[in-house]
């Protein structure tokens, strides 16, 4: 397990990290989650020791990373950098064999990833040939190709269309599946809440909630019901009961617990319920509050 803990950072004295602590499971995809200037990308470069921080440390299985693991970690960094006048496979082999890979398992590796990530039919291709998107999925590649434990994408699903996204969190999520520990950093809040175990909310430098998608979906939930049921116009008017809003025949509202049950009874007592239970929040609900 990839952990940080306590780590600060500043920039000539504005203080862009304070104290950020988080952890990243094995066999997890976590997204990390923040608006422009959070301090995401500054997190990611003090883990993969491109930035130093000032205080704090990061471990990996209880001990301080050391800079040979380090580079076994596969990035993707914010500025984009591969070849342009390279080829495609020519380019992600190269990288494997800097791994350590010999020239034939690198070749196997390098063409099995780009084909799953749609680049089949451009392994021979100049990268500069490639649309931005396709670029983007070779920088992926160039990530993953030699099967890192830990992996830290800054921004992998920027700028790719929703079927590319869905090609690459797929791949991701394999990878995940294997073992490996993924820290993924978006903006797109629909996109991480598809896709990640789990969440860290982080912003103006601090995280303000970590933990599964679930946990924190069911954290935030609490006071959030819906019931679906015919004629629920009386709902509005219970004690206890307000924030009603309705969509056909469901009708989600806030209330204590209690509050819930006695509108339930209610409900029963007035005819058939076709379904009720807490709602659960989305995520861009979950940051909207968390961020406050
Ligand atoms: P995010 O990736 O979440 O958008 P960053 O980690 O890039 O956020 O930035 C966090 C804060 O640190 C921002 O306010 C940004 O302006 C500041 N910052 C980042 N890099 C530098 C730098 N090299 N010098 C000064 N300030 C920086």
């Amino acid at each position: 397990m990839l952990r940080l803990d306590r780590v600060s950072k500043s920039y000539g004295g504005r203080l862009v990290l304070d104290e950020v602590g988080f952890e990243v499971r094995p066999g997890r995809l976590t997204g990390f989650v923040g608006g422009n200037g959070a301090g995401k990308t500054t997190t990611m470069r003090i883990i993969l020791g491109v930035l130093a921080a000032d205080g704090g440390e990061v471990t990996l299985d209880g001990s301080a990373l050391t800079a040979a693991e380090r580079r076994t970690f596969g990035y993707m960094p914010e500025e984009r950098g591969l070849y342009p006048k390279m080829r495609v496979l020519e380019q992600i082999v190269y990288l494997a064999r800097l791994h350590g890979f010999a020239k034939d398992d690198a070749t196997d590796r390098a063409t099995v990833l780009l084909t799953k990530l749609g680049l089949g039919e451009r392994l021979n291709d100049n990268i500069e040939a490639l649309s931005l998107g396709n670029q983007q999925r070779a920088q992926i590649a160039a990530a993953l190709v030699h099967d890192p434990r830990v992996l830290i994408l800054d921004e992998p699903f920027s700028g790719l269309d929703p079927i590319a996204v869905d090609v690459v969190a797929g791949v991701l999520q394999e990878k995940a599946r294997a073992g490996a520990a993924i820290l993924f950093s978006s903006h797109q809040l629909d996109v991480v809440e598809r896709l990640c175990d789990d969440l860290v909310i982080i912003a103006g430098g601090t995280i303000r909630a970590a933990g599964s998608r679930d946990e924190l979906r069911a954290r935030y939930s609490s006071s959030r019901f819906s019931l679906t049921a015919h004629d629920l116009d009386w709902l509005a008017a219970q004690a206890g009961v307000s924030a009603v809003s309705a969509e056909g025949d469901t009708v989600a509202f806030d209330a204590d617990d209690e509050t819930a049950q006695r509108v339930l009874r209610e409900a029963l007592a007035r005819g058939p319920v076709a379904a009720f239970g807490p709602q659960h929040p989305t995520l861009a609900e979950i940051f909207t509050e968390v961020i406050r």
